[in-house]
């Protein structure tokens, strides 16, 4: 029985073509066509203006930061109900985190991001919003405080890539958005990132800081620092391969997340994460819920059918590493976190093989 993992890379096919292409030219780094090529696929695909290759997601949300002259001493608002990646950069700045829950969408309450506002005795400089598991947060009304408070809005649509909202792409509502390669993403370079914006000064300026800030002149000549933060060629042409089948992929997660919701909809203890109204999500993972039963029993069961399933993302606010960070939280996303599970949601997984993963759930359901 080969292991079913919650997601793993799946290729396109014309990976090995590309990569090959690229070793003929010998532009195997740091730059080449390839990476045009696949920023210019972001832009096409999602409607952002402007893209920057990276090597990571992680560093897309530090360089978005960076732009915008966020520092120390400056408050970032931040969902709480993600992974770390998402906040990391605040650190890095030497800013401010507050952490705002989520509500019944499971992403960001916008009840509770204007409550922060208000309470907060410093206007917050930026916002971090991620959404969640490929599902679209109430964007509509998140841009609309943003604007109305004069604070950025940077998308983390790490998980996302894809998913849209009254058929508008996921990471171009707000400043910034930022996709992720990263190995288990819905499209893999085996590891790099994308920054887009409407802004092409400030995607100029990242692209500065990406490549160690160096001034226009034949000699080496720095007037501030930066990173090495670009996407290797190489990579580069997986991403414009990858790209390629990127709405196949979509569709498939969405069909996995419907034999799941079909398949277990006689269990009544369960559900399953929502989708607000106007959105497709990607269903990068299908993720669920557990009202009874304990879900770190169902991880044992799932473990005796070979297939992995994980806890949902610990909540930032009950993260050792910020005890002493402000939040504005209501219980949501520590009883999720509580209850919930991801599940194996690989695109390139068959019916048989996620059918294992439904039987394991039945049995300890029964
Ligand atoms: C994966 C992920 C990141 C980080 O992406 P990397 O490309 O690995 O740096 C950030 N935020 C969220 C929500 C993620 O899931």
């Amino acid at each position: 029985m080969q292991r079913l993992f919650l997601s793993s890379p799946h290729m396109s096919g014309k990976e090995q073509e590309y990569i090959a292409e690229v070793f003929q030219s010998n532009y195997i780094a740091p730059l080449g066509a390839f990476v045009e090529k696949f920023e210019q696929s972001i832009k096409e695909h999602t409607g952002a203006s402007h893209a920057l290759a990276l090597s990571s997601a992680t560093a897309g949300l530090h360089l978005a930061l960076r732009v915008l002259g966020i520092g120390k001493d400056d408050i970032v608002l931040a969902s709480s109900f993600t992974f770390i990646g998402s906040v990391s950069a605040i650190l890095y700045q030497g800013a401010t985190p507050v952490f705002i829950d989520s509500d019944e969408s499971w992403n960001l309450s916008p009840q509770l991001l204007k409550r922060a506002i208000g309470e907060l005795e410093k206007k917050p400089k930026a916002l971090i919003l991620t959404h969640l598991y490929g599902q679209m947060a109430k964007i509509e009304e998140i841009v609309t405080i943003c604007k109305e408070e004069g604070i950025y809005l940077i998308e983390d649509a790490a998980e996302s890539l894809g998913a849209t909202y009254e058929g508008q792409q996921s990471g171009t509502f707000g400043d910034f958005g930022v996709y992720s390669f990263n190995g288990n993403k819905i499209l893999t370079t085996s590891g790099g990132g994308m920054l887009v914006s409407h802004n092409g000064e400030w995607i100029e300026k990242a692209k500065f800081f990406s490549t160690q800030a160096k001034e226009n002149f034949l000699h080496y000549e720095h007037e501030e620092y930066g990173y090495n933060y670009r996407m290797s060629n190489v990579l580069a042409s997986v991403g414009v391969a990858q790209m390629e089948v990127l709405e196949e992929r979509v569709s498939r997660k969405r069909e996995i997340f419907e034999l799941y919701r079909r398949e277990l909809s006689g269990i009544e203890e369960i559900s399953f994460m929502p989708e607000i109204e106007g959105s497709r999500g990607n269903r990068w993972l299908s993720t669920i819920l557990f009202d009874k039963i304990d879900p770190l029993k169902v991880v044992k069961a799932l473990e005796r059918v070979n297939a992995e399933s994980r806890p949902l993302w610990k909540p930032m606010h009950l993260q050792p590493l910020f005890s002493d960070a402000l939040c504005f939280v209501d219980g949501s996303s520590q009883k999720m976190y509580s209850k919930g599970l991801c599940l194996p949601s690989p695109s390139s997984a068959s019916n048989e093989e996620l059918m294992r993963v439904v039987k394991g759930i039945q049995t300890i359901c029964q």
